[in-house]
C-alpha cells in the first residue's frame, strides 16, 4: 500500500508499547512531515541510548557509566536497598523524596506461565549484594501486581534465610492494586514507602 520505506516504519513504529496500527500510521505521517533536522534528531537519539546506556553493575539501573549516579552518590545510604522491577521505577520514588537509599533493579517479575523464572531477574545478584554484609534494610517495591507480590514474597523468604538479620519490609497498602508503580502519584507512593510494612 504504501512505498517500503513508509511501510518499514509503520511496521517499526507499530512496536512500540501502546502503539496500533493506526497511530503507527499517524507517527509515520508526521515523521515524513516534519523537518529533515528534527527527525533526524529522533533517530539520532535512539542510536545513542542503544549505544551509551547500559546497565550500573551495582543495581543494574541505567547507567552511562559502569555505576549508576545513586551508585556513585556517597551521600546516599548504603544499608539501605530498594528492589523494583524496572529501571522507570526508580523515578517515581526518587520524585517522592521519601527515600535516601540504594536501588536494586530485578529487570521484571516472576511469572512462570510467561517462562519468567528467578534466573531470569537479577534475584541472585541482590542475594550476593545483601550477603556481602552492610545491609540494614530491603525495601521491596515491586508492583502491586500479582507478579510484583509473587516476586516479593519469593525474595522476602529467601532473604529470611540468607540474611536473617536484614530487615525486609514492603510498601504499605493504598497504592492502586494491579497498577504499575510508573503510574503512581508521589504523595501515594511517599506515603507507601514511609508506612512501610515487615514482610
Ligand atoms: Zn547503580
Amino acid at each position: 500500500m504504501y512505498a517500503p520505506p513508509v511501510q518499514r516504519l509503520i511496521t517499526e513504529l507499530g512496536k512500540l508499547p501502546g502503539i496500533g496500527q493506526r497511530t503507527a500510521q499517524r507517527l509515520a505521517f508526521h515523521l515524513l512531515r516534519a523537518d529533515t533536522e528534527d527527525a533526524n534528531a529522533l533517530a539520532d537519539a535512539i542510536r545513542e541510548v542503544k549505544e551509551r546506556i547500559g546497565l550500573c553493575e551495582v543495581c543494574f539501573n541505567l547507567a552511562d557509566e559502569p555505576r549508576c549516579r545513586i551508585c556513585q552518590d556517597a551521600r546516599r545510604d548504603v544499608e539501605l536497598i530498594c528492589v523494583v522491577e524496572e529501571p522507570g521505577d526508580v523515578i517515581p520514588i526518587e520524585r517522592t523524596h521519601e527515600y535516601r537509599g540504594r536501588y536494586h533493579v530485578l529487570g521484571g517479575a516472576l511469572s512462570p506461565i510467561d517462562g519468567v523464572d528467578p534466573e531470569d531477574l537479577k534475584i541472585a545478584e541482590l542475594f550476593t549484594r545483601v550477603e556481602a554484609g552492610g545491609v540494614r534494610e530491603v525495601v521491596l517495591a515491586t508492583n502491586p501486581t500479582t507478579t510484583g507480590e509473587a516476586t516479593a514474597l519469593h525474595i522476602a523468604a529467601a532473604l529470611r534465610e540468607r540474611a536473617p538479620g536484614v530487615a525486609v519490609t514492603r510498601l504499605a497498602s493504598g497504592l492502586p492494586v494491579g497498577a504499575d508503580l510508573e503510574y503512581a502519584d508521589e504523595v501515594t507512593l511517599g506515603k507507601a514507602l514511609a508506612g512501610r510494612r515487615a514482610l
